[in-house]
Formats: C-alpha cells, structure tokens, sequence
C-alpha cells in the first residue's frame, strides 16, 4: 500500500500518502464488507457503519472496508473515485507529496440527498454545507468535477449533465 492510516485533527481517522504519488497514478481498489439490501439491512450492532455506505448509481449501497473506508471527503480533493464494470477505484488527481492527507470528493456522486452535513474539511474553498446532490453543487464545481466523475454515474445522470452544458454554452 502507498499510504499509511493515522489520525486527523478533526475526521477522526484519515489515509495519508507514504510516499509521493504521481498524478493520475491508481492508489487503490476499493473492498466491500458486504451489499446492504432489505433482506440484509444494517444491523443495530452495525450502525457506526452507516457513514461508511457507498452508494452506486444503480440503487445498491455497500459497505466499505477498511482501509478505504478512511479516504475523507475534502471540497478540494487530490483523488477520485472512478469506476470500471462495477469495480471501484481511488486514482490521484493531482501530485501528492508524501505525507499529505489522500481525499475525495463525497458529494459529486451523490443525488437525491434528504440530509444535510457541515463540512469541516479545512478547504480554502469549502463549500460549507453539503446537501448529498451533485447537480444542487455551484455551476462552477459541476463543471470543474466532470472529468472526475465516475463514467457510470455521468451515463445514468447523462440527459442532466447534457442540460447543464447547454445551459453554461448559452450563457
Ligand atoms: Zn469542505
């Protein structure tokens, strides 16, 4: 592995890079405890792991494993999440020194979100208070995201990211 698992100032735990990483370099692949569905729902026993639900854009959510499941969200991340035939991983969008905290953008592959949550990533540009919906994001974060979004969410949210172009190429 590249990088170490260690405590933040204020996340809790945290992923940070053991080495440098180059841009666009895979980090790491992310491992599901299991699918979360009605006949297999969370258990009491296991409701610490509701923040640790990955939602996929079919509908089905899954828990994940250690260590993924401590990328933290940051609104002005060095990776991304992407996928490939249903397969998840964590690639670098940026340089990473050695050191530095490895995080992702939560919120670009969320819709529909009912609940809202205060950010305290630390970011010069954060953007206060997440709402769980890319397409609820600034005009400006939509735009920069969608090279980093991942390709199945951009298919099944393709007739609304399209609006979106239109729209930003009238203006
Ligand atoms: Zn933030």
């Amino acid at each position: 592995m590249r990088f170490n698992i260690k405590k933040t100032d204020l996340k809790g735990m945290g992923i940070y890079a053991k080495e440098s990483i180059s841009a666009y370099d895979v980090i790491s692949k992310i491992r599901y405890i299991r699918e979360v569905t009605r006949d297999t729902p969370l258990l009491e026993s296991e409701k610490h792991l509701q923040d640790h639900i990955h939602y996929w854009p079919d509908g089905r959510m899954f828990i994940v494993d250690e260590p993924d499941t401590y990328f933290n969200h940051s609104c002005e991340p060095n990776a991304y999440i992407y996928s490939a035939n249903k397969e998840y991983y964590i690639i670098a969008k940026a340089d990473i020194k050695s050191g530095d905290e490895i995080t992702v953008d939560y919120e670009i592959h969320t819709t529909g979100g009912d609940s809202s949550w205060e950010c305290k990533c630390g970011a010069r540009n954060c953007r206060g208070l997440h709402r769980w919906d890319f397409f609820l994001l600034p005009p400006k974060v939509i735009l920069n995201s969608l090279p980093f979004l991942d390709p199945w969410f951009a298919q099944v949210h393709g007739e609304k990211i399209r609006e979106i172009l239109k729209q930003e190429l009238k203006g």
